[in-house]
């Protein structure tokens, strides 16, 4: 059945027109026109915990009943005080403070901005720059694209863009040296000091990374060396690191945080996607008293959203947060995690244009390339990437895919995300559609 539609007014990234979703539940989707999805990237990461969660619709519906909504500067309300008590919880060290934002973009400005007035209120007023990572994805709007490392996002607005200083985002799996993967963590890390110096230690406020790398580099994992430096070297210099853990947060990589794998103690981390799981716009930042305590001295933090913190948005975190625990996602992400990279390599293995499988739990991906041993990119005009994603949609999955330019690397690759609800059952279905469209 094919149902006519009239002429949209909607735009977004393009004019390309898309199905009309009707509902989903688990893992899928299904049209208007009666077609099933398999949503093999969480609808860019979000809805980590599936769609359709009771718990949380009863959840949302008895707050709705009492106030969707209230200013926050006007009153405090239940659910954000509980959820910030609980996210508190989850994080690592002694960040024991919740801004909320409504998405990631905003958490990344939060962000910036906290890490700069934080300089201000401790004399250190020199100290603006934030030193990022190419590539890298940190959010659309204008501060957070100053920290991002895709030339294809920040082009076109250079002019009305404060760009960053950034260090290489550390692809060791790709090297081709005499280095242990050790050597090469450290060898990446040591970038940062370098840029520090470059920049001139006194200017720079902060260094934010995507602990596990995210939409730019799909689930680029950095060695174990790498961690441990970097917090040496942002101590050294007095730095304040800054985790955004948009993507990898909210159980994702399998452990609640992604920088949990290597108990990392950033100063600020920035969240969002899956601790909405799509019920909500919702985003947080977690910073330590010690950072906000300046600030709020000072006079105020100077930076705020009208629905940041809204009862609607909490309580759905809330809920969220506590069907996440019950379904154990985590644990979920790590045994489906695995299976899902066993197929991914087995697939690597048969398609030779798939190279450099990695991630952790349920947020994985590779490179599509010419060649196998040298990462060489596949030619530019044939939009590989693009192509598979449409075989994926044909067949009912979908998938999330990116090319990446500039500073001389040019890199096709996709990820595969799906709910961390997803049973052994459908991770099988997931890779017979991948492998069919391969
Ligand atoms: N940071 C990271 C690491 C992200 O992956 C994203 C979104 N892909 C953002 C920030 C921006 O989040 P949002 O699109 O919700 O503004």
């Amino acid at each position: 059945m094919t149902i006519e539609r009239p002429a949209s007014h909607l735009f977004y990234v393009t004019r390309l027109r898309r199905p009309l979703v009707d509902r989903a539940d688990g893992i899928y989707f299904w049209t208007a026109d009666g077609k099933r999805f398999i949503d093999g990237s969480s609808g860019p990461m979000v809805s980590n915990i599936g769609h359709g969660n009771r718990h949380v619709i009863e959840a949302m519906k008895r707050q709705m009943e009492k106030t969707t909504f209230a200013y926050r500067l006007h009153f405090e309300n239940e659910p954000a005080e509980e959820l910030a008590r609980r996210l508190a919880g989850k994080m690592p060290g002694d960040l024991d403070r919740i801004f909320f934002v409504s998405g990631g973009s905003e958490a990344v400005e939060s962000a910036i901005k906290l890490a700069r007035q934080w300089a201000v209120a401790t004399g250190q007023s020199k100290r603006w720059k934030v030193i990022g990572r190419f590539p890298s994805y940190h959010g659309g709007t204008m501060g957070a694209l100053g920290v991002t490392g895709d030339l294809a996002l920040t082009e076109t607005f250079a002019p009305q863009i404060q760009p960053m200083p950034a260090i290489p985002a550390p692809r060791a799996y790709r090297d081709r040296d005499n280095l242990s993967m050790e050597e090469r963590g450290l060898r990446y890390a040591d970038m940062l000091e370098a840029k520090i110096l470059e920049e001139g230690a006194d200017s720079v406020v902060a260094f934010i990374m995507e602990p596990i790398g995210g939409a730019a580099t799909a689930a680029l994992v950095a060695p174990d060396s790498y961690f441990a430096r970097i917090r040496e070297i942002c101590d050294r210099y007095g730095i304040l690191l800054i985790h955004d853990e948009v993507m990898t947060g909210a159980a994702r990589t399998g452990r609640y945080l992604g920088g949990d794998h290597w108990n990392c103690r950033p100063d600020i981390v920035t969240m969002s996607k899956g601790i909405g799981s799509g019920y909500a716009a919702l985003g947080a930042m977690a910073a330590s008293s010690r950072l906000v305590k300046p600030v709020l001295d000072m006079g105020g933090f100077q930076h705020g959203y009208t629905y940041a913190g809204n009862p609607l948005a909490c309580a759905a975190g809330l809920a969220v947060l506590e069907e996440m625990e019950r379904l154990d996602c985590e644990g979920n992400a790590v045994r489906m995690g695995t299976l899902l990279k066993g197929e991914m390599e087995a697939l690597s293995k048969r398609f030779p244009f798939i190279a450099g499988v990695r991630g952790k739990g349920l947020l994985l991906g590779a490179d599509l390339v010419a060649d196998p041993v040298t990462f060489q990119s596949l030619p530019k005009a044939k939009a590989t990437n693009q192509r598979l994603v449409d075989l994926c949609y044909e067949r009912g999955l979908i998938i999330y895919s990116r090319r990446i330019r500039g500073d001389g690397i040019e890199a096709d690759n996709f990820m595969l995300a799906p709910p961390l609800i997803i049973t052994a059952e459908q991770v099988g279905e997931m890779v017979a559609i991948l492998a069919d469209a391969l």
